[in-house]
């Protein structure tokens, strides 16, 4: 089997990683970043940005940025108010239709923003590996639902890759931690990003992972943070100038930024300033922001935020049954992870005095996906993953009740058999609405899917048998299959509501995305080309004068001759042969600048 790779697709960052000479590593761009800004831009003439380039212009273009769009995909405009109100973006849609977003002329689904970010990690890492690529694992949060992970998974086939499994973020974690120290135990993965939340029990032992007991909030992450602070900060201003920040777009974008910078910098100190001159300006002058912030009053406003927290971790210490001395370790993974108030969570709840903070929060999850990955394309064995289901699935039964199908925290894939049979004489046609969620009323539920089971024989009430089989696979995507028990016959099932996208439109936004990398092609224009290879070179010398002497003759000659190859084609026009000597001198030069 060809290569697989590894692609966190996180809320703030992505990460790819591939499992190679015997471990997973991450591949990083060609400027040598680990790490992805999840941002993708559409500018005024007409350009697309993704990654770092989007987040540069973010202040100057705000309501063309889309970042965070994690947290849109899957869901429905009804679903999405609060992801609303804090993101500068317009989300169109009615409130039962799945989101879409507005931005540059066009409007996009969420899985169209997100295949371009997951193509740009599949085009990083194929110029590093030098070798085309079509196959990938990706991660979700363990606490994505169904039609998360859909679209997650749909968002992969756009972008032209083939979705060989849609893993957990914190199995994922558990796989790279758990490779390090192959010893038996039982630990906590604690991960908390920008925009979810989960927490997970998990058991290791001889190469199986399995998964005891899992919770979290896909609306809880290190955003909702820099929310509260720009909230503080704004009503202050508001207060004393009689102005709302949140307003002015590009205003909030500063303000945002610098909320996030406040929150990280509390992680170190117990007090730090936001500035921000000319933040705004009227018929009085220019207006400057200056605020103190301290560590006490950032968590006081966040009180319910670490609240909901803590909940979701004494749901798994009494679903595991794990505390104390049962834990050998609390794996902490996700930016969020840094604030101390997060930490002491954690600390408290499963009772333990150390936390696993020695692996890099920020690549585990990625790396944990290259493992599995390694494990797919055969270069790993005796692994075994065994997760389970967040959520609880059920259909719905009459006067609002709910029949269970399979309970959460059930391993999968799993399936489950029920048998329908019609209310009224001679229908031929039953509606079935799939829900997921933890109510005893169907109405309080998520609808998942409503199927209508069509071609029923005319019979007397009750008397038709229709067996259904509800299907979940090891990416917990649900399938559904119908049989008339009489005849053996196949029943017809109609999806009328939810699941997504079907396999034409997946196919149509497929060619639309290429449409756009053809665009993307032309408007690369020479100029920047070389103005990237001018900046490489720059850099690039600097480094190889100080560490030419250190480096193995053969080694030294190679760098220096990709070096003129690259100095030597900047000159030119041809940008096949720019990117080719930029490629080339990628292969020779991150080895070593990675291990030194
Ligand atoms: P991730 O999705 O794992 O990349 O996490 C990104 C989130 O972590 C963002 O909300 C960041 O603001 C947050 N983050 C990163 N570093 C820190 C820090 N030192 N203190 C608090 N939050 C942080």
């Amino acid at each position: 089997m060809s290569r697989v790779l590894g692609i966190d697709l996180g809320t703030t960052n992505t990460v790819v990683a591939v499992f190679d000479g015997g471990r997973a590593n991450i591949i990083p761009d060609l400027s040598g970043n680990r790490t992805t800004p999840s941002i993708v831009a559409f500018t005024e003439n007409g350009q697309r940005l993704v990654g770092f380039a989007a987040r540069n212009q973010q202040i100057t273009n705000p309501e063309n940025t889309i970042y965070s769009v994690k947290r849109f995909m899957g869901r429905r405009h009804k679903e999405v108010s609060h992801e609303e109100k804090i993101v500068p973006y317009t989300i169109l849609g009615k409130p039962e239709e799945f989101v879409q977003i507005k931005a540059g002329k066009r409007k996009y689904m969420p899985q169209e923003i997100a295949a371009m970010l997951l193509r740009t990690m599949k085009e990083t890492a194929e110029a590093h590996l030098d070798e085309d690529i079509t196959e990938a694992v990706i991660t979700v949060p363990a606490y994505f639902d169904e039609s998360q992970r859909k679209a997650t998974k749909d968002a992969g086939e756009i972008a032209g890759l083939k979705v060989e499994r849609i893993i957990n973020e914190p199995t994922a974690a558990a796989l790279a931690y758990g490779l390090q120290a192959r010893e038996s135990k039982q630990i906590i993965v604690f991960d908390f990003g920008g925009g979810t939340f989960d927490i997970c029990a998990i058991k290791i032992e001889d190469g199986n992972f399995r998964v005891l007991s899992v919770n979290g909030n896909t609306r809880l992450g290190g955003d909702d943070f820099d929310q509260r602070i720009i909230d503080i900060v704004a009503d202050d201003f508001r207060r004393k100038h009689r102005v709302d920040l949140r307003h002015d777009p590009m205003a909030l974008q500063r303000l945002k930024e610098a909320a996030e910078k406040a929150k990280t910098d509390l992680s170190q100190r117990l007090e730090t300033q936001i500035m921000l001159p000319f933040i705004s300006i009227d018929g009085r002058g220019a207006k400057h922001l200056e605020f103190t912030l301290t560590r006490e009053t950032f968590v006081s406003v966040c009180i319910d935020l670490f609240d909901e927290l803590r909940s979701c971790c004494q749901q798994v210490r009494l679903g595991s049954g794990l505390w104390g001395r049962s834990i050998a370790d609390v794996v902490m993974v996700g930016g969020s992870t840094r604030i101390p108030k997060v930490q002491e969570i954690a600390k408290e709840v499963f009772e333990v005095e150390q936390l696993q903070k020695a692996i890099n929060p920020d690549e585990v999850v990625g790396l944990g996906a290259a493992v599995l990955g390694g494990v797919l394309q055969g270069d790993l064995h005796d692994i075994r993953l065994m997760d389970v289901t967040a959520h609880s699935l059920g259909v719905e039964l009459q006067r609002d009740k709910v029949g269970m199908l399979i309970p959460k925290n059930t391993p999968i894939p799993c399936h489950k058999k029920r048998v329908f049979s019609t209310p009224q004489d001679e229908q031929t046609s039953v509606p079935i609405r799939v829900l997921e969620g933890e109510s005893k009323l169907a109405s309080a539920n998520r609808t998942l899917a409503l199927f209508q089971l069509r071609g029923i024989p005319k019979l007397p009430r009750g008397v038709p048998q229709i067996m259904v089989t509800f299907a979940m696979d090891a990416n917990g995507i649900l399938y559904v299959a119908a049989k008339d028990e009489a005849t053996g016959k196949h029943q017809d099932i109609e999806i009328s509501e939810g699941v997504g996208l079907d396999k034409t439109e997946i196919e149509r936004l497929r060619k639309t995305a290429a449409e756009f990398d053809k665009m993307d092609a032309r408007q690369e224009t020479v100029v920047d080309l070389r103005n990237h290879g001018e900046q490489v070179l720059a850099e690039l010398a600097e480094w190889f004068a100080f560490n030419r002497k250190l480096m193995p003759k053969r080694t030294e000659i190679q760098i220096a001759s990709a070096l003129d190859k690259l100095r030597n084609r900047v000159k030119g026009r041809d940008t096949a042969a720019i990117r080719s000597a930029l490629k080339r001198l990628d292969r020779v030069v991150l080895p070593l600048r990675k291990a030194g």
